[in-house]
């Protein structure tokens, strides 16, 4: 066949802003159907921001928002930087954690200023005035993360992010080449949903575990699909490994853009569609 062909295409890459892994990873978006969408990061900027916070009668305010900023401090994760901003932001300068634990798609724990803290969906029972508060947040499409120490859950802090503003028509786009989307994400399903609804996609599939990810690819591929993905996060690269092609954020983690085989330099949505359909250009001129 024509090396030569692949090699422009890769090159045309380049200029697009499509970084290729190598010229072979063309073949494998010839035959794709379904695009999974990670949600946070991808579809939407993934720069959170501290909107309302909510404490149960008698728990200071301004305490809570010390230990879990003081918590959240030490991780990585965009609904962590939200709380650690925001509280920073008021509640002044954070304690140091004593200890810190990161639970993957769930949260952190660890001690600070003596207490046992813990941020996230990591408490089995909460109080009911918690629980409608963070109902009512996540009916706002925010994401809700619980806050306790010493095994009880006192507040709730809910942050949010806003869509890409070309995600909707990078689906559109999507869908225009024959593809169905399907947003996959950690987080709770009415967030997702309305995220869905924003930019075009009926087929939603939230409050998945990082290590349950691959599994949604896994199912998908089962049912006889063709299966592109888009991530960036540590938790999409199991995701974006199996898939039959993994597209990475340029803007993401490392381990995404490792475990991928075309990654999206501006971390711009509407670029994938631009690369299954030089793809599937250069292609034809191949046959
Ligand atoms: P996504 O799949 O959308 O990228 P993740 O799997 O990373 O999301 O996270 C899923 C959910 O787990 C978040 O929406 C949040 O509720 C919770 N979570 C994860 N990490 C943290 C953290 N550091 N602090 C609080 N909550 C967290
Ligand atoms: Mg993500």
């Amino acid at each position: 066949a024509t090396p030569t062909a692949l090699m422009v295409g890769t090159g045309r890459g380049a200029q697009l802003g499509i970084l290729i892994k190598g010229p072979e990873v063309l073949e494998s978006t010839r035959r794709v159907d379904t695009v999974v969408l990670d949600k946070t990061g991808t579809v939407t900027t993934g720069r959170m921001t501290l909107q309302d916070v909510y404490v149960v009668d008698g728990t200071d305010e301004r305490q809570l928002l010390r230990l879990a900023g003081a918590l959240e401090h030490a991780s990585e994760h965009p609904v962590a930087r939200a709380v650690a901003a925001g509280a920073e932001e008021r509640a002044g300068e954070l304690p140091v954690a004593e200890r810190f634990e990161n639970v993957p798609g769930r949260g952190v724990r660890g001690r600070v200023e003596g207490r046992e803290v813990a941020v996230g969906r990591l408490f089995e029972t909460v109080p009911d005035e918690v629980a409608r508060a963070k109902e009512q947040a996540e009916r706002d499409g925010r994401t809700a993360v619980v806050v306790g120490w010493d095994g009880v859950a006192r507040g709730v802090l809910a942050v949010a992010d806003a869509v890409k503003e070309t995600s909707a028509e990078a689906v559109q786009e999507l869908r225009a080449l024959g593809l169905t989307p399907v947003l996959l994400t950690g987080d709770n399903r009415a967030v997702a949903e309305a995220v869905a609804e924003a930019v075009g996609i009926d087929r939603v599939i939230a409050e998945v575990l990082p290590e349950d990810k691959v599994d949604v690819v896994r199912r998908l591929q089962a049912e006889g699909r063709v299966v592109a993905m888009v991530g960036d996060g540590v938790n999409d690269a199991a995701a974006l490994a199996t898939a039959d092609l993994g597209l990475a954020m340029g803007t993401g983690t490392d381990a995404a853009i490792e475990a991928s085989d075309l990654t999206l330099v501006r971390g711009d949505l509407r670029v994938a569609a631009d690369a299954i359909r030089l793809s599937r250009r250069t292609l034809a001129t191949i046959k």
